[in-house]
């Protein structure tokens, strides 16, 4: 029998009613013929609710019992869709991370998966063609024997890794939207589905915002060619649309040069003023943060009106944002910065297409197109098929909406 991956996102099983609507989805995957193993996510909310709860009983939680109460969601969940197949005459049964097992590293909270033992499953599916139901978004790390999980939006990451490891047909991502959009759909209401959308493509897009699929998922996708689709879980189960295929840039017949806007509130920017421009200035920034774990991410350095200084500004992670500035002003004699000034209310838009690669100026029309809205460019990056600017956060929906349709991204309709 050929197997298929389904995976439902957090509002598609938000409920009982969901979770039956769930099985019905899976019921017209099992009479089609397919061995089908389910990945669920938590109750949308639960996990946000868990997190808060472990905050509340200590800010400076263990980092593994953090991941023992957020993995808790997914449990709830799985056990609710076997039942309510079983109901429909469909033999289930759910699985945890750690009876897969799905092996990963010991890095709580944002674990990576190392390996898939899918043999236990295989052998159900052989006996009794049982539905499996495994919990998204957990693993377990084999030396210590302790629940782990993905990061958040992991559930994505456990179905790909999940298809691969079955051999499966192709991935099936079910969500709250019919696919992939050249923009958040609720930002930009005329945001168009796209078919396909390049491996490359929707890299950048989920690393640059959006969130519809978690990064670590597309890139095993992208390694073990695995056929993904992001569709619809609330389209009729009997009647369902196909969604949008991520497969390779030659399998997309018409390249438009952008293809899709992107943005993150998750930045904050960080200023150091009259820095002493001599050699190992950068190092003596840069190394602590990089020693921290910080991503720092776009760079810029202005030459200042007097020869002997620099400012030099860039943006790092919004959760990493206060322990940055800490760490800068521990080392801030080192480094001989005058001023350290930061900036929270920001926000990187993006654009992205492998079309840039053939194309010259694309990104200095976007820089006249904001100007004319009259919106400050705070920082700028570019590389081979995408470019990024940093606004003021105030402006998300205008610079996103005015970028959209500066590259014809515009639904017609
Ligand atoms: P799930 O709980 O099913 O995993 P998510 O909330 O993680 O769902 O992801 C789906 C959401 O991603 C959509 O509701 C949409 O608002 C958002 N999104 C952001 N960018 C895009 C995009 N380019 N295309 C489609 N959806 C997007
Ligand atoms: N429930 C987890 C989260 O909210 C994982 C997921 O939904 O993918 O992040
Ligand atoms: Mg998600």
């Amino acid at each position: 029998m050929p197997r298929l991956v389904m995976k439902f996102g957090g509002t598609s099983v938000a409920n009982v009613d969901r979770i039956r609507n769930v099985a019905r989805h899976v019921a017209r995957e099992v009479r089609a013929g397919y061995d089908v193993a389910v990945v669920v996510s938590a109750m949308s909310g639960k996990t946000n609710e868990l997190v808060g709860w472990v905050r509340d009983a200590n800010p400076l939680y263990d980092p593994a019992e953090y991941d023992t109460v957020v993995a808790s969601g997914e449990q709830v969940t799985s056990g609710l869709l076997a039942i309510a197949l079983q109901k429909d005459g469909i033999p289930a049964r759910s699985w945890q991370g750690w009876q897969v097992p799905i092996h990963t590293s010991d890095q709580h909270g944002s674990a990576r998966i190392a390996a898939i033992d899918g043999a236990a499953i295989l052998a159900r599916f052989e006996a009794a063609r049982e539905v499996a139901v495994v919990s998204g978004f957990q693993g377990v790390h084999p030396e210590t024997g302790r629940i782990t999980t993905l990061g958040r939006g992991g559930s994505d990451t456990s179905a790909v890794a999940l298809a691969a490891a079955l051999g499966a047909e192709r991935c099936d991502i079910y969500t709250d939207v019919d696919g992939v959009y050249t923009t958040d759909p609720r930002v930009v209401p005329r945001a168009r589905r796209l078919d396909r959308v390049a491996f490359e493509e929707m890299l950048e897009m989920a690393s640059l915002g959006a969130k519809v699929l978690q990064v670590r998922s597309v890139e095993l996708a992208m390694v073990h060619r695995v056929p993904t689709y992001v569709r619809s879980s609330f389209d009729d189960p009997d009647h369902p649309k196909p969604g949008t295929l991520i497969c390779d840039e030659e399998d997309i017949m018409e390249n438009p040069v952008v293809t899709g806007i992107a943005f993150s509130r998750d930045e904050a920017q960080i200023t150091l003023r009259r820095v002493a421009d001599k050699p190992g200035v950068a190092a003596a920034i840069f190394g602590p943060l990089a020693d921290a774990n910080v991503n720092v991410d776009m760079i810029i350095q202005v030459v200042s009106d007097d020869a002997a200084t620099t400012d030099i500004t860039f943006t790092v992670p919004s959760a990493d944002y206060e322990r940055s500035r800490a760490l800068l002003e521990e080392n801030k004699d080192r480094i001989g910065a005058a001023v350290i000034q930061g900036a929270t209310d920001v926000v990187k838009v993006s654009a992205i297409g492998v079309g840039m690669r053939s194309h010259a100026g694309v990104a200095s029309r976007a820089f006249k197109a904001l100007a004319e809205k009259g919106i400050n460019i705070r920082a700028i990056t570019t590389s081979e098929i995408k470019f990024s600017v940093l606004i003021d956060a105030a402006y998300t929906e205008l610079a996103v909406r005015t970028l959209h349709s500066l590259y014809g991204l515009d639904d017609k309709a």
